[in-house]
C-alpha cells in the first residue's frame, strides 16, 4: 500500500514538474530578452520609458519558477501573454535609482538613470509591465505598460564584445543552478590573473559561510575578465578619478564607503553572453566598502582585510533581498522606511505584520520585542534597533552578519535557502 502511495506521488510530483516545463516551451525560448529603460524622477514621483530591447543568447534563470512570489524589493517586472492576458513571468528587483530618490538632493533636483533587467525570450507578442512600489501605501503600482512583438525589427539582435568567461565552479544546468557572476572593474589588461585569483578567493569565502555551506553544489560560478584603461576606483571625495570599465566610485550619495556604479548598461553589455542569477562586481582597490541592492547587483573591494565579510554581507542584499540590520551608522537616506507598514525585506518588521515574518522561529515563550540580556542576546528573538534607526524597527538578532559581520541570524539563513531553492527551480 505504501509502495503505491508513494509511486502515485512520484507520479503526480513528476507530472507537475513536466507541466510547469511545458508552461516554458510553450511561451518562451531558451535566450534572454533584455530591457533597459530609464528611471527619471524626484523624491516626489518617478517614471519609466524604455531605451532599447536586446536578443541575448543565454537564458540562466528558472525555466518551472516563472512566477516571483516572494514580494521583495521596489520594482517588478510583470509578463503577460497577449493573446490571454496570463501572467507568465514575473521577478521583483531594486534599484539605485530608488535609493537616491530617499536622499536630500531628490527633493529639488530631477535626474533620469538607465537600469536593466531580462526576462526568458518570448515566443508570441507579450505586454511588458514595470511597476513600482509607492513607499505611501508599500504596494506596487503600474509604471510603464508596453506590447512587446518578438518579431519586431527594433529588437537589437547584435553581438557584443565577447569577454573571456573563467568558469570557478560548473555544477550543470544553469536553470537549477544559481549562476553567479564575477565581473572585473578596476583590473588593466594585465591584471586580470590578479582578478581571477581574488574571484577564487571570494567563492571560498562565501561557501566557508553558513548556510552556503552547504550549498555550494546549487551554484555555478563565473568570472568575467574585462580589462579597464586604468588599475582602482573613483575617490570623488578625495579628487581621485579612474577610467574604468563599470565606472564605478566611492562617495555614492556623499557617503565615502558606499560603493557603486549607475552604469547598469556597462554590466549587461559585459554578462550579454553569461548565464546570470547574481552579479558581482569585484572592484580592484584595498579601501574599504561596498553596496548591493536586490537582484540589482553587488560590489566590493578586493584587497582591503574586511574584504571577504564585506562581500558576503553585501551579496545578502543583491542576492536574497536581506537589510541591513545596523543603525547606528551613517547613511544618506531619509524616512527609508515607512512605519506604518511591514518592510517588505525578511529579516526586519516594524510588527504591523510579524506573523509574516521570523515569529515562528521563536522559542516559545520569548518576549516581544525582546531584550539583548544575558537570557536572549545570543538567541533569536525581536529586537529594537535595525534598517538604520534605532526606534520602531526590529531585527531577528542582536549580531548577524547584516549588522556587524557576526554569522547569519537564522531569519537572515532561511531566506537565503528559500532564494537557492527559487533560482534552482525548486519548491521554495
Ligand atoms: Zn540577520
Amino acid at each position: 500500500m505504501k509502495t503505491k502511495i508513494s509511486l502515485l506521488l512520484i507520479t503526480f510530483f513528476y507530472c507537475c514538474s513536466l507541466f510547469a516545463q511545458n508552461e516554458f516551451d510553450k511561451y518562451f525560448e531558451k535566450k534572454s530578452l533584455r530591457v533597459d529603460f530609464a528611471l527619471s524622477g524626484n523624491a516626489a514621483s518617478q517614471s519609466a520609458a524604455i531605451q532599447q530591447l536586446r536578443e541575448e543568447p543565454v537564458w540562466g534563470g528558472p525555466v518551472k519558477n516563472l512566477i516571483d512570489k516572494f514580494n521583495y524589493g521596489g520594482y517588478y517586472v510583470n509578463v503577460y501573454d497577449k493573446a490571454s492576458n496570463k501572467l507568465i513571468y514575473s521577478r521583483g528587483f531594486n534599484t539605485l535609482f530608488e535609493e537616491w530618490r530617499s536622499t536630500e538632493p531628490a527633493k529639488t533636483e530631477t535626474q533620469s538613470w538607465t537600469n536593466s533587467t531580462s526576462i526568458p525570450f518570448p515566443k508570441s507578442k507579450i505586454v511588458l509591465e514595470i511597476t513600482a512600489r509607492d513607499k505611501a501605501d508599500m504596494q506596487f503600482h503600474p509604471l510603464l505598460t508596453t506590447d512587446v512583438d518578438p518579431a519586431s525589427i527594433f529588437i537589437d539582435r547584435g553581438k557584443l564584445k565577447s569577454n573571456t568567461v573563467f568558469q570557478i565552479q560548473n555544477n550543470g544546468n544553469s536553470s537549477e543552478k544559481v549562476d553567479l557572476v564575477f565581473i572585473a572593474e578596476g583590473y588593466t589588461a594585465t591584471e586580470q590573473e590578479k582578478f581571477v585569483a581574488d574571484a577564487k578567493r571570494f567563492t571560498e569565502a562565501l561557501f566557508a559561510t553558513p548556510p552556503y555551506t552547504d550549498h555550494r553544489n546549487d551554484f555555478n560560478v563565473w568570472a568575467v575578465e574585462l580589462a579597464s584603461e586604468e588599475s582602482g576606483t573613483d575617490i570623488s571625495g578625495k579628487g581621485i578619478f579612474k577610467n574604468t570599465a563599470l565606472n564605478t566610485g566611492y562617495y555614492t550619495f556623499g557617503v565615502d564607503r558606499y560603493l557603486t556604479t549607475q552604469d547598469m548598461k556597462s554590466i549587461r553589455d559585459a554578462v550579454w553572453n553569461v548565464p546570470c542569477d547574481a552579479i558581482f562586481l569585484l572592484i580592484n582597490t584595498d579601501t574599504y566598502g561596498g553596496g548591493g541592492m536586490y537582484n540589482f547587483y553587488a560590489c566590493g573591494t578586493a584587497d582591503n582585510p574586511r574584504t571577504p565579510v564585506v562581500f558576503t554581507h553585501e551579496f545578502g542584499h543583491s542576492f536574497a533581498g536581506l537589510a541591513d540590520e545596523y543603525f547606528s551608522s551613517e547613511v544618506a537616506y531619509q524616512d527609508f522606511y515607512n512605519l506604518k507598514y511591514e518592510p517588505w525585506e525578511p529579516n526586519i518588521t516594524t510588527l504591523v505584520d510579524f506573523d509574516s515574518k521570523w515569529k515562528d522561529l521563536l522559542p516559545a515563550g520569548t518576549p516581544i520585542p525582546t531584550q539583548p540580556d544575558d537570557a536572549h542576546k545570543e538567541k533569536i528573538g525581536v529586537f529594537e534597533g535595525g534598517g538604520y534607526i534605532s526606534k520602531g524597527i526590529y531585527r531577528p538578532m542582536d549580531h548577524c552578519m547584516m549588522r556587524d559581520y557576526a554569522p547569519f541570524c537564522p531569519a537572515c539563513s532561511r531566506a537565503i535557502v528559500r532564494m537557492i531553492q527559487y533560482l534552482t527551480d525548486k519548491d521554495y
